[in-house]
């Protein structure tokens, strides 16, 4: 029996991708064990840790992870609700139940942000086409369909342009219970990262820019040159609410859509975040060990700043050659996720993920940091990361 007053010594993680690397990485160094669920057939979190290779709502697996982990989080909100509620009942499964079906729908996820006061783009539920023109009414013609359940990286998703038949846009949906939002004509899109622990506290990063193309997150930067100070203050204190208003326990990552000193909030997810890779580098304590401490119920530690700025790149679909990242001075990390000395300030650093390229597919990524972002040396780094040169603010021509 888990005593609940000691913290934890053995994590079980759900999902063995590049998160629960991190997390992994991040709770060794903290003299924590970690276990992890992933029916894949090679997994980055293989490197630092032992696996259940199971489907994720195999209860034989689960009740293994259960028996082996004094407490069990998890590196994506898609855990299936019973996986979710079958691990509760033997071992604390933080975030707990409440982040996960929130975050899960997103109708109920816009309805509960909404009733904190938190605001969020215009919205209606669209169950049949029946309730089109009640939805297009609430939001306006210009507008996005998105599936309520498992959509992410803006799959699921079918944009409604004034003048098109939304009966005909609908149909692409294949008939499965839809939100209508507004088209809302964000400045930029950011991320506010929020720690909170057992006992209640919380603490934020600075406030990331994040550029998309295809769907895809390509570069961040905090603190995101774009966002106000007006727009950071808001920001921090929505990401705050809602953790609070969730009883969340670990990182929560807020995405926001920013006009001016205006923020809207598009979406949560109760996890540690691609857009808060750079906290390893740039936080005194990055996210993936504040989330791992909350899970566990250890204190937080601060999440200030170590440089003024830094520059997150993401590789997708191949990977930059070991000699051209040694040609750019970029530093790399090892397998365990050491990275040798910390980083100095105009100084950057490789994450291979170790996973079999593939079209589409986030393979590592890099941080460079500094007192100020160095726009041709960010560009230089991202013509030699594959995908990342197609953030709009790097492509050429676009
Ligand atoms: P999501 O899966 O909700 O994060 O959406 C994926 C991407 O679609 C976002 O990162 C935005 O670039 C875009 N998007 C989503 N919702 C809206 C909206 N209401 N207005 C404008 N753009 C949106």
């Amino acid at each position: 029996m888990t005593d609940p007053t000691r913290p934890a010594r053995t994590l079980g993680i759900l999902g063995g991708g590049q998160l629960g690397w991190m997390l992994g990485t991040a709770a060794r160094r903290l003299g924590i064990e970690c276990v992890f669920l992933d029916p894949g057939e090679s997994c980055p979190s293989d490197m630092v840790g032992r696996r259940i290779r199971t489907a994720y709502d195999d209860e034989s697996g689960l009740d293994r992870l259960a028996s082996e982990s004094d407490v069990v989080t998890y590196e994506f909100e898609n855990v299936p609700a019973h996986a979710a509620a079958r691990l509760l009942e033997r071992v604390p499964v933080r975030p707990g139940p409440r982040s996960l079906e929130t975050s899960q729908d997103r109708l109920v996820e816009k309805s509960f942000i909404e009733s904190l006061g938190v605001p969020v783009p215009r919205f209606a539920p669209i169950d049949t086409p029946d309730d089109l023109p009640a939805a297009m009414k609430q939001v306006g013609s210009e507008s996005i369909f998105k599936t309520r359940r498992g959509g992410y990286d803006g799959k699921g998703q079918v944009r409604l342009h004034a003048g098109e038949d939304p009966v005909a846009r609908l149909a692409g949906l294949q008939g499965a219970p839809v939100i209508a939002e507004a088209l809302v004509p964000f400045d930029l899109e950011a991320s506010m990262l929020v720690v909170r622990g057992t006992d209640g506290s919380t603490l934020t990063w600075s406030a990331i820019q994040n550029e998309h193309a295809g769907g895809i997150l390509r570069r961040s930067d905090a603190p995101g040159p774009g966002i106000s100070a007006a727009a950071e203050t808001a920001m921090r204190r929505h990401a705050a609410t809602i953790a609070n208003a969730l009883e969340h326990v670990g990182v929560l990552a807020v995405e926001f859509f920013i006009l001016g000193n205006e923020v809207l909030v598009n979406e949560i997810a109760p996890r540690v975040h691609n857009s808060g890779h750079l906290t390893i580098e740039h936080a005194r304590t990055s996210q993936f060990e504040n989330h791992v401490r909350a899970v566990v119920g250890l204190p937080l530690e601060s999440t200030e700043p170590r440089f003024p700025m830094a520059t997150m790149l993401n590789a997708i679909g191949d990977r930059p050659g070991d000699s051209e990242l040694e040609n750019a001075g970029v530093g790399l990390i090892d397998e365990l996720g050491d990275g040798g000395s910390p980083l100095g300030s105009g100084q950057a650093r490789w994450h291979d993920y170790r996973k079999t390229p593939r079209a589409g597919r986030k393979v590592g990524h890099l941080t460079i940091v500094g007192d100020s972002i160095d726009e041709q040396r960010v560009a230089e780094l991202a013509a030699m990361v594959p995908g990342a040169a197609e953030a709009p603010s790097l492509a050429s021509g676009e």
